[in-house]
């Protein structure tokens, strides 16, 4: 655990990387180390696990900035000492509500609005977080346990702050109300005006016997995990919005949501175009003068397919309905095919002898390509 490899060397990239530099690196190795493309290899799966991970931060703005900062500690909860809540950098909680309340004590104060009642109801904070998912998850749909920092009610004195039997007093400074009146004499007279209460720092409540637990704060920050259902065909950047998980309520208001972005790692082999997949077919030349019946990788699994003899380079064939299904639950896209040649290479003298023979006995009739390419450069040159 303590001698995790830097993510950036894993991926044999330089620290300040493009995202698109990331993305190429990932690709190669995954192709490299996929589990389908290496069958019982102890080795590969473990590099292939570590290049996931170190992708999985690095190709994540938030986490791959809070890496660059404190290293693995920055984006595993579990690495090194600690744990536990508080001054955690692992997830964005933006409570403003309790912003406000530690900077401006409760209420007001704050580009001069005030609430008319402290103890009003309000809505719990949003936490952004991420989920990084393989592309046939994305594919398919799949169940995800995620976990986040939020902010909850204390058990303990059921969020009041005070401790357990007892309970918290109205203040008699301000009566209640969080705010007192001050007069202040001036050179233009006596100028009313009102602040925050100093006594109950606004909450117009006094906490006499404060609970152990919140320290009379009456919420702390917890880690929650929850699973969430992620539908097929879900795409990269993509937002889930979990509504009511987020940080609870203050003075029982309505929980926040929970807002995770997608982050859907490339395939080896695949590509994504809106709902469509685009892979490439390298056949050998044989294959494409002759015809062939060849295996197709789809997200399915494997199709066999008649290539036509005399299938050029660049061709494109469609296996429809092949592709993702569309997020509304109808249909789905196609898969397109991009042949590509795979030339021959270290040929045995036999193998160059019977190329040659195959050579001299072409004639123009085999290429048309040549025989109009050829026939454009005698108009140009003569
Ligand atoms: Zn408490
Ligand atoms: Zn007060």
């Amino acid at each position: 655990m303590a001698d995790k490899r830097d993510y950036y060397e894993v991926m044999g990239v330089q620290k300040g990387a493009t995202d698109d530099e990331i993305k190429k690196a990932y690709r190669q190795l995954a192709k490299k180390y996929h589990p389908d493309l290496n069958p019982d290899n102890a080795e590969a799966e473990a590099k292939f696990k570590e290049v996931n991970e170190a992708y999985e931060v690095l190709s994540d703005k938030d986490k791959r900035a809070r890496y660059d900062q404190f290293g693995h500690a920055g984006v595993d909860p579990n690495y090194g000492a600690g744990g536990g809540y508080g001054g955690s950098p692992f997830n964005q909680d933006i409570d403003f509500g309790d912003i406000f309340n530690s900077v401006f004590g409760g209420f007001g104060g704050f580009g001069g609005r005030r609430s008319a009642n402290p103890n009003a109801p309000r809505r719990g904070a949003d936490i952004e977080t991420t989920v990084t998912i393989s592309f046939d998850e994305a594919a398919k749909g799949c169940k995800k346990e995620i976990s986040f920092n939020a902010t909850v009610n204390c058990k303990e004195c059921g969020g009041t702050g005070a401790k357990k039997g007892t309970s918290a007093k109205t203040c008699s400074t301000c009566r209640g109300t969080g705010q007192v009146t001050v007069n202040q004499r001036t050179p233009f007279g006596v100028v009313q005006t009102s602040r925050v209460c100093d006594t109950c720092r606004g909450t117009g409540k006094v906490i006499e016997h404060p609970c152990k637990v919140c320290g009379g704060q009456g919420r702390h920050k917890t880690t929650r995990k929850i699973e969430i259902n992620i539908p097929a065909g879900v795409n990269n950047d993509q937002l889930l919005n979990v509504s009511g998980q987020g940080s609870t309520g203050i003075n029982g208001g309505p929980a926040g949501d929970v807002r995770v972005y997608v982050n859907v790692r490339p395939h080896p082999i695949f590509e994504r175009k809106g709902d469509d997949v685009w892979c490439e077919l390298p056949l050998t030349y044989t294959q494409a003068a002759l015809g062939a019946e060849v295996i197709v990788p789809t997200i399915d699994g494997k199709v066999s397919y008649a290539v036509h003899d005399g299938t050029q380079p660049g061709d494109i064939f469609k296996l429809k309905g092949k592709g993702i299904p569309h997020l509304n639950g109808k249909g789905r896209g196609d898969q397109y095919v991009k042949v590509t040649i795979d030339v021959p290479r270290n040929l045995s003298s036999k193998q160059k002898d019977l190329l040659k023979q195959f050579e001299a006995a072409s004639s123009d009739k085999n290429y048309s390509k040549r025989k109009s390419f050829s026939d454009v450069i005698k108009s140009i040159f003569g």
